[in-house]
């Protein structure tokens, strides 16, 4: 997963993903984006959840909680998210859904048997304050991450498909703070396992958002003379 993020920030810095805003003809047949969504995510939610169950760890406090935390996080994206996306959404490459559901099969496996087969979360890890320091980054990050989807996904009215500059929720600092939630979410991930496979997906996770919020960033400054020239692509301040 590692040489994957590498790949994947190399592609995405010189072609965005085609998705949304930078959604091009050429690449094949739409699904309704509600379907997309749900389906693409179902693997970190429902695969994740069944390595769990059957890991030899599963009992372990500290696996409990950290599962909780990354079931928490799919609960929401692969059954309340889409949901909120407006039934008019102009649709979603199946081509892309369908690379979403097979990254996210693998990293759902990939962590979760880290978590409750190969992970040493014994007592000591809860008393350990990498675990919680971790949970706290993550906390943040999906607060961010959902506040800021929050004021995207009421900037339409009904049957609308046009875009507007939102503002609040880190939005007047950065042009995607909802993915700088999501890269802050994983990184807090990271430091609560402390394990490879948290590390691989934050990087992922960065190699991914990093190159999209730069186009989003590019592509506001394209499309709206008024951006403000202050906001940054990703992280508040400094990128
Ligand atoms: P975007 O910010 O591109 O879009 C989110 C939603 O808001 C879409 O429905 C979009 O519509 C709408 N929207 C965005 N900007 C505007 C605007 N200026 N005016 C009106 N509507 C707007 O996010 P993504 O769709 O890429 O991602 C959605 C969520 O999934 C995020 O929380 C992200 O962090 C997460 N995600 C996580 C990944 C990971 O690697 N862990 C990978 C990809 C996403 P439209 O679709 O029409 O543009």
């Amino acid at each position: 997963m590692v040489v994957l993020a590498a790949l994947v920030a190399a592609s995405l810095t010189w072609m965005s993903a085609p998705y949304g805003r930078h959604a091009r003809p050429r690449w094949g047949p739409l699904v309704p984006t509600r379907l997309a969504w749900i389906g693409m995510e179902m693997p970190a939610l429902a695969l994740f959840a069944a390595v769990i169950l059957g890991g030899s760890q599963r009992s372990q406090t500290a696996v409990q909680l950290l599962a909780g935390a990354w079931l928490l996080h799919y609960a929401h994206r692969t059954l309340i998210y889409p949901l909120r996306i407006p039934a008019s959404a102009k649709g979603y490459p199946l081509l892309i859904a369908a690379i979403g559901f097979i990254f996210n099969a693998y990293n759902a496996w990939l962590n979760a048997e880290q978590l409750a087969e190969y992970g040493q979360y014994g007592e000591a890890w809860l008393a350990d304050g990498r675990l919680w320091l971790g949970l706290a980054v993550m906390t943040i990050g999906m607060v961010i991450n959902v506040r800021a989807d929050n004021v995207l996904l009421h900037l339409r009215g009904p049957g609308e498909t046009g875009y507007r500059i939102p503002s609040g929720a880190l939005h007047d600092q950065v042009a995607s703070p909802n993915y700088f939630g999501e890269v802050l979410e994983w990184s807090g991930w990271a430091l609560a396992t402390w394990s490879l496979a948290g590390v691989a997906f934050a990087l992922f996770t960065l190699a991914n958002l990093g190159p999209r919020a730069v186009a989003h960033l590019r592509w506001y400054r394209q499309n709206f003379p008024d951006y403000p020239r202050e906001r940054k692509a990703l992280i508040p301040y400094v990128f």
